[in-house]
């Protein structure tokens, strides 16, 4: 297989620099009465202000069911961006990292988006910058550019094609079948899986999720043999020893239901652990058990939680309202090109949709 290979080293450091700042960002625990309070005032002025709560799966536990008890969703990416677009509050309060927001703002230029945490980012948008990007494309014009919505919205603007996880399996065969050749970025792990799943001939881009990339195909052998009846979950921006290991291979939304549905007792989850939250309240009586990383110690950068998802909290949430912090800017003509990528994207799951009553079975959103 052809594949670029970006100075990963480099790379590596610099997101180990980032995790570190943004664990500094992460907000202090809250006592109970601050939690009570906080989340009492968040209500008033989600209300006040004519807002919506577009949480992810991975933001705190107190966000998502802010979410819920609010009129808001809680969700994987692809849920959110479609839910943000149709709602018909004039603010979104947009929950999670930095493309979530941007990819709100793309959709509904009119509306106000405000996030917790601007800073809240992720290691495949950093790891993809846009002038290498575009270099990389320009040195491979005969392939059509199809990116994760885990990117920014100056590469989102290169694009031919967004996908999320839920569709990109049917997008890339779509692609394959009328013969064209991808440019896949930025997530090397889940591209290989659509590659080996699709037989798609795939030029990658080198980037990888802080989060999943941790997870240890060894140390998941040995847990197996302690839980033998457990079902294996994993999300397919884990590494491939990790993959080969599931029972189900899906998203946030994919792994929740399997948890949900599913006939076993016990559950290893291989994805970000504020998954839990949910999966919890959701299926209280069923086992769950973190996938084993590098351990909780300075060799693990994220210890199955994303630093930057942490960054979100209700304080933030309170700020942004009452303040006016965070507020997502995407500037023209970026965001008018980037739309393209993301509404082609939409307009496919959209006529899958009808045509098959409901989306063709896939792996879910990131
Ligand atoms: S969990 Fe991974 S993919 Fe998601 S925002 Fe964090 S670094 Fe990015």
């Amino acid at each position: 297989m052809d594949q670029v290979l970006l100075d990963f080293d480099r790379q590596d450091a610099q997101g180990a620099t980032c995790t570190a700042q943004a664990w500094a960002k992460v907000p202090a625990p809250l006592t109970p009465t601050q939690r009570q309070s906080l989340k009492q005032r968040a209500k008033e002025l989600l209300a006040a202000k004519g807002a919506v709560l577009v949480a992810h799966y991975y933001v705190d536990g107190d966000l998502q069911d802010l979410a819920q008890e609010t009129g808001g969703i809680v969700s994987d990416s692809l849920e959110m961006a479609r839910f943000g677009r149709d709602h018909a509050a004039s603010t979104l309060v947009v929950a999670g990292v930095r493309f979530m927001g941007e990819t709100a703002k793309i959709l509904s230029p009119e509306k106000r988006v405000l996030m917790p945490d601007l800073d809240a980012t992720c290691s495949l948008d950093l790891g993809c910058p846009p002038d290498a990007f575009n270099a990389f494309c320009d040195a491979h014009p005969d392939r059509t550019v199809v990116v994760y919505a885990n990117t920014s919205a100056a590469v989102k603007a290169r694009a031919d094609w967004m996908v999320t996880s839920s569709c990109a399996l049917e997008i890339v065969s779509e692609l394959k079948a009328r013969g064209e050749k991808i440019i896949w970025a930025p997530d090397r792990h889940l591209g290989r899986y659509i590659q080996d799943q699709t037989g798609a001939d795939m030029l990658m881009w080198n980037g990888a999720c802080i989060v999943h990339d941790e997870f240890k195909g060894l140390e998941l052998e040995l847990l197996r043999e302690q839980h033998p009846d457990a079902l294996i979950l994993v999300h397919p921006e884990s590494p491939a020893s990790v993959v080969a290991q599931a029972d189900v291979v899906g998203s946030t939304s994919a792994l929740i239901k399997a948890v949900v549905e599913g006939k076993a007792r016990e559950y290893v989850v291989a994805t970000d652990n504020g998954i839990l939250h949910r999966m919890r309240q959701l299926a209280p009586d069923k086992v769950l058990i973190e996938a084993p990383t590098a351990g909780n110690s300075a060799t693990c950068k994220s210890c199955a939680h994303c630093p930057w998802m942490a960054m979100n909290g209700l304080q933030g949430v309170v700020d942004c309202l009452e303040r006016g912090l965070g507020e997502i800017q995407v500037a023209e003509p970026v965001r008018g090109q980037a739309l393209s990528c993301i509404t082609r994207m939409l307009d496919f799951t959209a006529a899958l949709k009808a045509k098959a009553s409901g989306m063709t079975p896939g792996i879910g959103a990131a």
